[in-house]
């Protein structure tokens, strides 16, 4: 028998880890799983990898674009990781969850920090981490998008990511994918079903006793 579906308040799942920890691929396979789950498509002024769609993968936009939605406060938030900036556009996020279906966020310490400070409620927060140091480095080569500099620079940040792993609800060691999946899966699972966020069980309740 299908569980019945009770009215609940949408959740916002952030997911952060370094570069190469395999946060990307996780979440693509969190969302092919998870049809109430819609993925949060950040606006960077990061030039495009020639893997990325625009739309897809990042809205990419110049700094003048970029200054503007600051202004119009449409980012919900925003940051400078690298050297260039990142937001998530706030208008996505409030029709998503308004209609009770969840956010994957793929956002740094920074960010998340921000979405906490106003939404905490609402917010689920996951670090990934990598299985070792050396596992983390391989990642970073094998991907061949970025010049060597570039590596280098990230490898040196990881660390500096890494230092926020303690501000974060869950901790992930993504040494398999498929494991790393599950956990996340098994995560979400749970927090949707939060007393608080299933706004629609007192009336369920109230039609399970009906006459008792
Ligand atoms: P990349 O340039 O490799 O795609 O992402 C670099 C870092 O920026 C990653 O840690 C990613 O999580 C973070 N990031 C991507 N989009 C956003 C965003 O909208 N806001 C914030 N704060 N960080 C972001």
């Amino acid at each position: 028998m299908t569980e019945p579906s009770i009215v609940r308040r949408g959740l916002m799942l952030v997911l952060s880890s370094p570069s190469g920890a395999g946060k990307t691929t996780i979440s693509r396979k969190l969302l092919d799983l998870e049809p109430d789950l819609v993925m949060s498509v950040s606006a960077t002024t990061r030039p495009r990898r020639p893997s990325e769609v625009d739309g897809v993968d990042y809205r990419f936009i110049d700094d003048v674009a970029f200054d503007e939605m600051v202004k119009r406060d449409a980012f919900l938030e925003h940051a400078e990781v690298f050297g260039h900036r990142y937001g998530t556009p706030r208008a996505l996020v409030e029709q998503v969850l308004g209609k009770g279906r969840d956010m994957l966020f793929d956002i740094d310490w920074q960010g998340t920090r921000q979405i906490a400070a106003r939404m905490r409620d609402d917010l689920i927060t996951v670090f990934v981490l990598p299985p070792s140091k050396a596992e983390l480095e391989r990642r970073l080569r094998a991907r061949q998008q970025d010049s060597d500099a570039v590596v280098q620079g990230r490898m040196a940040k990881a660390n500096a990511e890494m230092a926020h792993w303690d501000e974060y609800d869950y901790v992930v060691v993504n040494a398999d994918v498929q494991d790393s999946v599950a956990t996340v899966r098994a995560i979400l699972a749970a927090e949707r079903r939060r007393r608080v966020r299933q706004t629609g069980l007192a009336g369920f309740v109230a039609r399970l006793t009906d006459g008792a």
